[in-house]
């Protein structure tokens, strides 16, 4: 699965596809029915950004990342959670019964517990519509913005494997070497922001003024924009940066910070020579 977090509104469509899907429904083999509350085997992780009044918000869609180094296969027993040969994760619902540990055994946090059955559960990737001939999944069929894509990562004409080269994409905590079939583009990251104000037109937007951004591994060029505001996105966590604003008349001004969060410079006042 390949999902553009850039695409996703937080509609929660593939949210209540799931939940569709599988409450009230077993499928033999694949799942057990999933409880009406409290299980979000589709997760849509909120993630708020900034300080008023330059604030995001982004959705970063999570579901059980069909890992090839599933730590929840090594901890389950009697072959109950294991991997198909197209990569599907599966935990046995029968078999995994009572084995309440392999909730704990995922980093990722998708394995919840269904106190009614006795058993832990996840995700499928809908393999039981995938094995009678669904090309894609609930999830991914309903989301309306097409933030998530399927498809066979092993076909290099498929619309995945294409979307894939053509675009860098990350996974979630590559620090936990599961080595996921789940991959992102656009998960948020850190950014500069500010607002300039000329000392003589204080009541105008300061629009078109140049803002460059230097860090030690290049520079980028940007203006303000209508509202005086600017913004540079997409920023690595605890680097070091220096923000410069020019304009011809104007004293220029220099800011150096460290993306440790978000940053808003607030407004800034350019006095006239
Ligand atoms: S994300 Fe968690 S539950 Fe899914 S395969 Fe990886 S370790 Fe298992
Ligand atoms: S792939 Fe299927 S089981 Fe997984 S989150 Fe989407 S709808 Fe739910």
């Amino acid at each position: 699965m390949f999902i553009d977090v850039s695409k996703c509104t937080g509609c929660y469509s593939c949210f209540l596809a799931c939940k569709d899907e599988y409450c009230g429904n077993d499928y033999p083999g694949y799942s057990a029915s999933q409880p009406s509350t409290g299980h979000y085997w589709m997760r849509l992780v909120e993630k708020e950004r900034g300080t008023y009044p330059k604030v995001k918000l982004d959705y970063v869609p999570t579901p059980c990342m069909q890992c090839r180094e599933a730590s929840c296969i090594k901890s389950s027993k009697n072959g109950s959670v294991y991997r198909r040969s197209d990569g599907i994760v599966i935990i046995d619902p029968e078999k995994a019964k009572g084995q309440k540990e392999i909730v704990s055994s995922c980093p990722y946090r998708v394995i919840y517990w269904n106190e009614e059955k006795g058993v832990p559960q996840k995700c499928t990737f809908c393999a039981h519509l995938l094995d009678e001939g669904w090309k894609e999944p609930r999830c991914v069929e309903t989301c309306p913005t097409g933030a998530l894509v399927f498809g066979d990562m092993n076909d290099p004409e498929s619309g995945l494997s294409k979307l894939r080269s053509s675009q860098d994409v990350e996974i979630l905590h590559p620090e936990y070497e599961l080595n996921p079939g789940v991959c992102y583009v656009g998960l948020p990251k850190r950014f500069i922001a500010g607002e300039v104000i000329l000392g003589n037109q204080p009541d105008e937007c300061a629009e078109g003024i140049s803002v460059t951004l230097v860090s030690e591994t290049g520079m980028q060029n940007g203006k303000t924009d209508h509202y005086g505001d600017f913004e540079f996105e997409g920023l690595e966590s605890n680097k070091d940066f220096v923000v410069k604003i020019e304009h011809e008349g104007y004293s220029p001004r220099e800011f150096s910070v460290k993306t440790r969060t978000d940053i808003n410079l607030g407004e800034i006042l350019l006095e006239s020579v």
